[in-house]
């Protein structure tokens, strides 16, 4: 079977799943060094002798000798064939596979048509840019700002005409439904449709450029007004589509993914326009996000290329305090952080158009190291050599100090500062530490909801997702002791819901889950949170089965309570009529015993059963 995907569509999900990443979603690893260390997952073991080599984007384990590339992990841990493993990191990552079949094919197959119709609709704008007549202002507009024949084909630029339904009409005759052109991001429905048809385009009388994945297939456009009236949009995007996950996705990475190998530095642009001219001078190592603000997962996807990125960035206050916040993320995935200071007033476009390629290279050369960069901003607005001066300036280092998950890169920050501000790098050692102390015990403290983890306070649905996760035959007692709604949690109720679907489907827990996820991936991190959890050793007399129905008993005694509270709180009401204060009470009475019942599970089944039918 494996034969049967192309090896480019192996290399680039390999590398679009970072072996860390991946197997940090499964159970905890501790940084050592330039490794990763955890207990086996594959043999039972006290200390840790299971490695993750990032590098190498490989695992092994000298214990009990288990190792591989990601696609092994998938397949030993989840238990999969080779051809599993391979489509669940697919599909969580967006790379089509050609060949499958079953449900899966239905969605892989809307995904083509999307891809097909991104790469038509190309066509269509840029020939309407290089022909229609209608396109000449845009034709100039280009040419005054320097965007020459080479770059428009090389980027695909294109024209969206000045209509309502170019692309409708387009779409028509291609047999293409309205809702699939509305699931592109072209098409928009109107609530009050006025005429005939209720969609209309998206994009009108704008300038387009493509936005492509990393594989260089176009999955969504920018627009560009060629209108300078303050109220029209500058930049009208694609929004989110099945294609286009603005959190994931870097533009230009396809054309520059070579030159960040080499050079293993990325440039950070703050629009398309500046990457396209970075391209086009020479610089191929230049990317941006659409205009919103940079994710970890853009740096965990720079992560796979570079060691470190060179930030790019208006030096008015918004653009220095945009570079210190996208700073701080990608040091937070353990990148080198530079910053780069052009003239005010200009972005790489204006400044590379005014000034040409050297003096950019110089403004790039002369970019420094971001704590670097910080210490100047405070010194320039804070007075050093007052107390408390020099305390807010220490308050802002540590704030971003503390995102650094490496020592190393700490207290290669920690030096540089204390010498720029002359102060001893041990003092601000400690005050990191203490600071660090704080910062826990108001994570622990409950009231402080920000900083809670993102466990819920409901143990034993907890407790239940991770058996169901580890004996998934055990949801089958499910059916008849717990409807799902009794499950409180939402993530932990739509987890077992995956649980359950993944045994009756028989598909891979995880593919079911990424599946179900929503952007934020809230359930992926619920299913890690619960799927990392050690196993609490229970004793060799407790079977997982026993210890479930521990826990269905207790989800019912906790409902069961919560019924009678709520009945005891009606007998508080003034008004009751006699005869709804005894079926009240009545109520109760039975209630009382059962809740007590709700201990032993031979009664408790039919105390269960008893209330099932009620419903
Ligand atoms: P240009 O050179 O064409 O004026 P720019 O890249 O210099 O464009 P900026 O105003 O610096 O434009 O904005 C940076 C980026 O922010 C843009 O490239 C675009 O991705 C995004 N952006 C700007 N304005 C908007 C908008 N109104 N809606 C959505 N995104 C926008
Ligand atoms: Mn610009």
């Amino acid at each position: 079977m494996a034969g049967l995907i192309a090896k480019e569509v192996l290399e680039e999900i390999r590398l679009r799943n970072d072996i860390a990443d991946v197997i940090g979603r499964y159970f905890q690893i501790q940084k050592a060094g330039a490794t990763f260390k955890a207990l086996c997952p594959f043999h039972k073991e006290k200390t840790p002798s299971f490695t993750v080599n990032p590098q190498r984007q490989i695992f092994h384990c000298f214990g009990c000798g288990a190792g591989g590339d990601v696609f092994k992990f998938i397949m030993q841990i989840e238990n999969v064939d080779f051809m599993t493993a391979v489509r669940m990191l697919a599909e969580k990552t967006g790379v089509v596979l050609e060949l499958e079949s079953g449900p899966d094919a239905l969605k892989s197959g809307e995904k083509n048509q999307l891809f097909k119709i991104h790469s038509e609709v190309t066509d269509f704008f840029h020939n309407n840019l290089l022909q229609a007549p209608e396109a000449r202002v845009a034709r100039e507009y280009l040419a005054r700002r320097g965007i020459d024949q080479d770059i428009i084909r090389e980027f695909q630029f294109g024209f969206a005409l000045n209509s309502w339904d170019r692309i409708l009409i387009w779409s028509r005759a291609q047999k293409y439904p309205p809702e699939l052109m509305e699931k592109a991001g072209l098409l928009i429905k109107s609530d009050r449709p006025s005429s005939a048809s209720p969609w209309y385009d998206r994009f009108r009388d704008r300038v387009m450029i493509p936005i492509r994945d990393e594989q260089g297939r176009v999955i969504a456009f920018t627009g560009r007004t060629l209108s300078t009236d303050a109220q029209t949009a500058k930049y009208v995007n694609s929004p989110e589509t099945p294609l286009f996950r603005k959190s994931h996705i870097l533009f230009a990475l396809d054309r520059a993914r070579n030159a960040l190998v080499e050079s293993r530095e990325a440039i950070i642009c703050e629009g398309q326009i500046d990457v396209i001219r970075c391209h086009a001078a020479g610089f191929k190592a230049a990317v941006a996000s659409q205009g919103t603000a940079f994710t970890e997962d853009h740096a965990r996807i720079l992560r796979r290329y570079v060691d470190t990125i060179v930030l790019v960035f208006d030096p008015d206050h918004a653009g220095q305090e945009a570079a210190i916040r996208t700073a701080g993320i990608f040091v937070q995935a353990g990148l080198a952080v530079r910053i780069a200071r052009l003239p005010p007033g200009t972005d790489p476009d204006s400044f590379i158009l005014k000034n040409g390629a050297e003096p950019f290279a110089q403004i790039l050369k002369a970019a420094r190291s971001a704590i670097e960069f910080l210490v100047d901003l405070n010194l320039e607005r804070e007075d050093p050599h007052s107390e408390v001066g020099l305390r807010r300036i220490e308050k802002n280092l540590i704030e971003f100090l503390k995102l650094a998950p490496s020592a190393v890169q700490r207290d290669l920050m920690i030096e540089s500062a204390g010498r720029r501000l002359q102060i001893h790098p041990d003092d601000l050692r400690r005050d990191l530490k203490d600071a660090e102390r704080t910062f826990q015990r108001r994570a622990e403290s409950p009231s402080d909801s920000k900083l809670q983890p993102a466990l819920p306070s409901l143990p034993e649905e907890m407790e239940l997702a991770f058996y169901l996760a580890a004996h998934p035959e055990l949801a089958e007692m499910l059916d008849a002791h717990l409807p799902l709604h009794l499950i409180q949690d939402t993530q932990a109720r739509r987890f077992i819901e995956a649980v359950r679907i993944s045994r009756q489907e028989q598909q891979p827990l995880m593919s079911v889950i990424l599946e179900r996820d929503d952007v934020d991936r809230t359930l992926g991190r619920f299913a890690a949170d619960v799927l990392s959890r050690p196993i609490k050793s229970t004793g060799e007399e407790t079977s997982p089965q026993e210890i479930v129905e521990g826990l269905l008993m207790a989800i019912w005694r906790r409902e069961l309570k919560r019924r009678r509270t709520k009945l005891e709180q009606t007998l508080l009401k003034a008004d009751l009529d006699p005869d709804s204060r005894h079926e009240v009470e009545t109520e109760i009475h039975r209630l009382t015993p059962e809740i007590k019942q709700l201990t032993h599970w031979q009664s408790a089944v039919k105390t269960i059963a008893a209330h099932r039918a009620e419903e």
